[in-house]
């Protein structure tokens, strides 16, 4: 938390001044050619609150709201999109990717003296005129101190406001969409109150599979690690839980997919916006370094179906530019696909600094 902030000041301190900033925001737009999407860049000040959107708004300015942290907001049609980057984490590098040999895998991603790979909780905030949207809730904060060091986790959000850096409350949120129960995913969808688990999002409706919800309670040995009652019994009881089965729209332009492949009832959420589309993969294509469709998480519980569903949504993605959301990548977790001559997908991020959180 304090090296993010410290980071955020560090960057920030570049940006203060209009001209630094419109120089930065004209520079994003030349250096990466996306010419459909446009942000907000949204400074921050050590002691001051800053209350407008950058007069550097390109298009469609939102209502005016307090801004306690810094963030980016992507224009995405008439949605206005935020990555919040919850923890980070660390997994065994070998369950990460499955079969697919360390001599492989290491070649594109670093690893620790454990074997351990880094790893991020992306969330994905949606502002749609018809409401906000949180896509997951990480890990949360209900840990004890071996479990934090057992997973490296490190949270970079304050837990009672993980929605802060894009001026919003807990109560702002209507809909939390969760891919699946795993609790990297699930951690953060309930909080203590008065020695009571409660829903985290007090007005919300959180959005999950009927099947997944069941699975969870009758996982047997192998998967039931992955599963902590914790994170959605509070939900049910407080009546928030909806369980659905199958695609569906959840908000104007904002529908889930079921994709099976990591669980049997995994989904996907796909965002359309005027003529933009996106994808949040979530642990169907958990990193840029799991593009490749074998390159399939051993944690997957289907492993065959995964690859089949990376290899259509990829070449979707690829040939429609869709924006394209990884749910656990520790660099940028957003930008587009491209595929090769060769045939191979190649990854393509917005620059990094769509991502101060
Ligand atoms: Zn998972």
């Amino acid at each position: 938390m304090a090296r993010a902030a410290q980071r955020c000041k560090v960057e920030l301190s570049a940006l203060c001044g209009p001209w630094r900033l419109g120089v930065l925001v004209y520079s994003f737009y030349r250096a990466t050619r996306v010419q459909r999407e446009s942000i907000y860049v949204v400074p921050v000040f050590e002691d001051s609150v800053f209350q407008r959107r950058s007069r550097f708004a390109l298009e469609q300015p939102g209502p005016q709201r307090q801004i306690s942290a810094a963030g980016v907001i992507l224009q995405f049609g008439d949605f206005e999109l935020t990555i919040i980057r919850e923890c980070t984490f660390s997994l065994d590098g070998g369950a990460l990717f499955g079969v697919v040999p360390k001599a492989l895998w290491s070649k594109t991603c670093c690893v620790d003296e454990s074997n351990r790979v880094k790893l991020a909780c992306n969330l994905l905030l949606i502002e749609s005129p018809h409401g906000a949207a949180l896509v997951e809730t990480g890990m949360g904060a209900r840990w004890n101190e071996s479990e934090r060091k057992r997973f490296q986790m490190n949270t970079l959000v304050d837990p009672s406001n993980m929605v802060a850096s894009a001026g919003l409350q807990h109560s702002d949120i209507e809909i939390v969409i969760l891919s699946h129960l795993h609790f990297d995913h699930a951690g953060g969808a309930t909080t203590l109150q008065d020695e009571r688990l409660v829903p985290a999002f007090p007005r919300a409706k959180y959005y999950v599979q009927r099947g997944e919800r069941e699975f969870a309670q009758s996982a047997n040995a192998r998967a039931r690690g992955s599963y902590r009652s914790s994170d959605y019994e509070p939900l049910e009881e407080a009546g928030v839980l909806q369980l659905i089965e199958g695609d569906q729209e959840i908000l104007p332009g904002v529908r889930v997919m079921v994709t099976g492949g990591h669980t049997a009832h995994h989904q996907a959420v796909m965002i359309e916006s005027e003529d933009k589309r996106g994808i949040y993969f979530a642990d169907i294509i958990p990193t840029k370094d799991h593009l490749s469709p074998p390159w399939v998480m051993g944690y997957d519980h289907f492993p065959l179906q995964s690859c089949d569903v990376k290899n259509e949504l990829l070449t979707r993605a690829a040939n429609e530019n869709w924006l394209v959301i990884f749910d656990h990548e520790v660099g940028t977790p957003w930008g587009h696909v491209g595929l090769s001559n060769k045939g191979k997908f190649e990854w393509h991020p917005l620059p990094a600094d769509t991502l101060q959180n």
